[in-house]
């Protein structure tokens, strides 16, 4: 039986992956996403948000959507999480976040959109998703030409759309 992954540790490689392999990530933020309780008027997202100066990267907050309180999102939890933290030495811009479902550009509770939060962090280099966000609740997603703007890569991992589209709407009529 394999042990738990620990998000504490800096050595999360796991045998058949390549270092950093963007798709170890994504199942970490899948795993994330699972924990979410079920809505039927929001999706269950996970998100995983590394510093990939280092090598292998270092995770630095895990979020999943509605863990803290207020309805949030699981990008949002993980900046929480992290300003809560004491010290955040640098300002380069090298962090990567991984997301099962693309970052919205629209809350409809007014709140502030995860696109923005990613953007005015200023320190997210890289943006990996699992899926595009369904146009259950918001029409168009503007996260692409939003990151694009500020110079963010914007990448899909392969082959885990399906399992992060049907985790995110987990508790969603059929
Ligand atoms: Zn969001």
């Amino acid at each position: 039986m394999q042990p738990e992954a620990s998000y504490e540790t800096s050595k999360l490689q796991p045998a058949g992956f390549d270092d950093n392999d963007p798709r170890f990530f994504m199942q970490l933020a899948l795993d994330e996403a699972k924990k979410c309780t079920p809505s039927q008027t929001a999706f269950s997202v996970g998100a995983v948000l590394v510093d990939s100066t280092v090598q292998p990267y270092r995770i630095l907050a895990t979020g999943f959507s509605r863990e803290l309180e207020g309805n949030t999102h699981a990008e949002e939890v993980c900046f929480t999480k992290l300003m809560n933290e004491t010290s955040h030495p640098g300002n380069e811009m090298e962090y990567t976040i991984y997301t099962t479902m693309e970052p919205c550009s629209e809350r409809l509770s007014g709140k502030k959109p995860c696109v923005d939060r990613i953007v005015d962090f200023g320190r997210v280099s890289t943006v990996y998703v699992g899926c595009q966000e369904p146009s259950t609740f918001v029409v168009e997603n503007t996260a692409t030409s939003k990151l694009a703007e500020r110079g963010i890569r914007y990448l899909l991992v392969d082959g885990m759309s399906s399992e992060c589209r049907s985790v995110a709407t987990r508790g969603h009529l059929a």
